[in-house]
This record gives C-alpha cells, structure tokens and sequence, in this order.
C-alpha cells in the first residue's frame, strides 16, 4: 500500500460498513504473511473504518530500547520516520503506551497541548514524514493490548476536521488495535519458537560431536591395550628394542588421545562439521605405512600391503585427521574381511589431486547398500548379519575429514568379492581437477 495522504471520503464514496472491513481484517490476519505488511493492511483498513481518518500510525514498543517506533504508516513516509522514538508519556502515543487506554483529542487546541511534549528530534520526524509541520486537528489512539503486554498504539489522525471521531470511533480503533496486537504477540512467539529450535539444533550437533569424538578415541586406546597387553605377556620374551619401541608407540597413541581430548574441549560448543582441520605438510605414503603397520600387527588373517608411486606429492592436510580417516578405512577393511586376505592400501596421483584407495577381499557391499553408506548410523544388514561390531560412524567420520579437506570419498563393492574405499586430497597448486579433465 501506498503511504500517500489518504484522503477523506466524501460523501459520494461508499465506505464498506465497519462489520465487513473487521471481517477483511481478520481474514488478513489469518492468512498470515509477514508481519509489517498484515500490520500495514490493517491500518488501512482501519484508517477506512473511522471514516473521518485522513493517516495513521501503527507504534510498535521497543522494550530494550523504551520507545515506541513506526511499524506502519498512512499518510507518513515511513522511511522518514525511522528516526521517531517516543518515550512513555511523549505526546498522545506516549501517554496512551503509559496507560494502556484509549484516548482521543477533540480539539487542535487538545492536539497542540499534547504534541508540546515530543522531544525535538521527533518533531521533527513527524513534520518531515508527513511533509508538512502543521499539527492533525484531531487525533484518537488505542493500546495494543496482548497477553497481559502493552505491545504498541494505534493513532488515527483527522488533518482537517476538529472534533472528527465519535465514541463508535473509539471503539473501533480499540478493535483494529486488538487485531494488530495478535499479530505482534503471534510473531514474538514464532520469534520464541525460532531461539528455541536454534538452541535445539546446537544441542543435538554438541551431542553428535561428542559421540563422534568419543568414538575416535576408542582406536588409540584399542592400541595402547594391546601394546600394553604384548608386553606383559610372560611367554615372550621381548628385546630390549622391541619393548621399547612399543612404549614409543603407546606413547604416541597417548599423544593422540590427547589432542583429541583438547580437540573435544576445543570444540564443546562447536557442531560436528566445525572439526578445526590443521593443515600441514604431509607425506601420505610415510602416514600410510605407519598405520598399515599398526593395523597389521593387530591381525595375522590379512596381509596388508602399502603401494605408493615415488612420485607421490606432499600434500597440504591435517595429519591426524588424514591418519583417521586411513584408521577408519584399515579398520573396515579388516572387520568386513573376517576370513581375512589382501588389503591393498594404494596412492594414485592426478594433475590436480590425489586418490588414496583401500581394498579389501571381504564381504562386499550390495549396490542399494552404496548410497547410504556414509550416513551417520547407517550398517549394512548383512554386516551386522556377521556380528561384526560397529557404531556406523566410520565412514561418516570419514567423509566428513575428506571433505573438510575439499576432497571427495567413493565406494566401489561386489558382493562377495571385496570392497574398494577411495578418497581423494587436493594438491598443493595442482593443475586442473581430473573431472574438468573431461
Ligand atoms: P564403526 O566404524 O563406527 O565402528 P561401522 O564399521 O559399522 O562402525 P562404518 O565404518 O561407517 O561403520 O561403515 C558403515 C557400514 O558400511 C558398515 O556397518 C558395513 O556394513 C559397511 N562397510 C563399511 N566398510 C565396508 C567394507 N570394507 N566391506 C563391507 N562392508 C563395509
Ligand atoms: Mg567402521
């Protein structure tokens, strides 16, 4: 609607009696949309039911601030109005906010007596919004009474006419306000709801990264225990270079347990796909060989074997999450291949990055199966047919670290046959990417 001087019904015009725009209005409430243009249209329509209403203004109170402000305008430019401001008591608005009961001044005189007390700067508003400094010759306001709140004023303005509402007026005004409080108080709540959902929503990512995190460190401490375990074992006799190679390694997955530990402090408040990645330079193929090592010590069914070209890059990642997404792959490698076999652990080099692949001669992933795969708790029937445990958060770990990194994660199965897991890491200023390739 336009915010135009509205201008006074004559005698000729037919206004649509006050019980049909009341009904328009309230079929605009319940229609919904947003709340400046219902708040708009019932000004209009209330500016149309007090007949002698030439402007209007719907003041909406802003608590943190203590004024109330323009929300809608007739008759007012409202973006000239923005600066207005109105304390409790300032003007008519002001002391009908103050009250919470209608009020309307007959008289310029009653008019110009009230309007004495607008601060400066809001006189000032008003004259420039409306375009001209003369005072309206009488003016009716109503609360916006909702929920037990005093949520803002209606004003109706007559700029011509003295003495121009009645009492059926007043009444009147009362009701568009009520309707314009609905809309205010069902918007605050929908406000309401939106905090509560937000708040929801960072809840259920803290507790998905907690169950994440917590999942990571089961693996380091899997290690420690075995290695802890060999060295107590009283059959074997271990060297002295043995025995201290293992407190090496025991210490280095304590050191991994404990980056972890900071990483979930770290990131108590952060939702799981704010994992802080660190990048570093890295050799791939050295990360791969260690943690084929330590895979292959924990089983004697499969033979695990490390297949980079020389030419391998350095690349630019996170190297604990890179050796946890190896981890994870090694680790399903194993379990999914229960009567053991090769697991080829390969790099392959591309212009513009490289794909690391895990391979396997396990149970294989059926095709309805490969979708889904990387979803958080998602276990292929059959795998949990084997009673092979698992938490179905591997490969969703997985992902999320490749692509944290800008990297991409596929799958490649045949039932029965084995299962290859493919990943692929940027290059440092590698050239085009293989699919822009053609
Ligand atoms: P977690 O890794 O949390 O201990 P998980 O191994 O079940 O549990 P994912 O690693 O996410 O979880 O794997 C999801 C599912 O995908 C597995 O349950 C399994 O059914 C299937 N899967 C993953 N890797 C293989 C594989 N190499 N061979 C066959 N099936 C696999
Ligand atoms: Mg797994």
């Amino acid at each position: 609607m336009s915010s135009d001087l509205l201008t006074a019904p004559d005698s000729t015009e037919t206004v649509p009696p006050a019980g049909l725009l009341l009904a328009e209005g309230v079929r605009r409430l319940a229609s919904g949309g947003a709340p400046a243009e219902v708040l708009l249209a019932l000004l209009s329509l209330a500016c149309q039911a007090a007949e002698a209403a030439e402007a209007g203004l719907l003041l909406v109170w802003d608590r943190a601030a203590g004024l109330l402000r323009p929300a809608a305008a007739a008759g007012y430019d409202l973006g000239r109005l923005a600066p207005l401001g109105l304390q409790l008591g300032e003007g008519l608005a002001g002391q009908v906010q103050e009250t919470g009961l209608a009020r309307w001044l007959a008289e310029p005189a009653e008019v110009a007596a009230a309007a004495a007390g607008w601060r400066p700067a809001n006189r000032a508003a008003l004259a420039r919004a409306r375009g001209d400094p003369a005072l309206p010759a009488s003016v009716l306001a109503a609360p916006l009474n909702a929920a037990g709140e005093r949520l803002g004023v209606l004003q109706l303005e007559s700029w011509r006419r003295p003495c121009a509402f009645t009492s059926a007026d007043l009444a009147g005004a009362q009701s568009w306000a009520d309707l314009a409080a609905v809309v205010l108080h069902s918007a605050r709540l929908a406000d309401q709801a939106d905090a509560i959902r937000a708040a929801q929503t960072a809840e259920r990512q803290r507790a998905e990264l907690i169950a994440t995190l917590s999942h990571e460190l089961r693996m380091p401490l899997t290690a420690i225990k075995g290695y802890a375990s060999a060295l107590q074992l009283k059959e074997v006799d271990w060297s002295e270079a043995k025995s201290a190679e293992f407190l090496r390694l025991i210490e280095a997955e304590c050191d991994n347990m404990q980056a972890m530990l900071k990483e979930l402090l770290d990131s108590s408040l952060a939702a799981v796909d704010q994992l802080a990645m660190t990048p570093e330079t890295v050799q791939l193929a050295d990360l791969a060989r260690h943690v084929a090592a330590e895979v292959q010590r924990g089983t004697r069914l499969h033979h695990l074997v490390v297949d980079f070209p020389p030419d391998f890059p350095v690349l630019e990642c996170d190297p604990r999450w890179t050796l946890q997404v190896l981890r994870n792959l090694l680790d399903n490698a194993v379990k999914y291949a229960p009567q053991g076999g090769l697991i080829m652990l390969c790099g392959a080099v591309r212009p513009r990055d490289v794909v690391v692949s895990v391979s396997d001669q396990g149970i294989g992933i059926a095709a309805e199966d490969l979708i889904p795969l990387f979803e958080k708790y998602f276990r292929v029937k059959a795998a949990v047919g084997h009673h092979v445990p698992g938490a179905g958060l591997g490969l969703p770990i997985a992902r999320h670290i490749v692509e944290a990194h800008g990297g991409r994660i596929w799958v490649e199965s045949r039932p029965g046959e084995g299962t290859t897991v493919y990943f692929s890491l940027p290059r440092v200023g590698g050239g085009p990417a293989q699919e822009d390739l053609g």
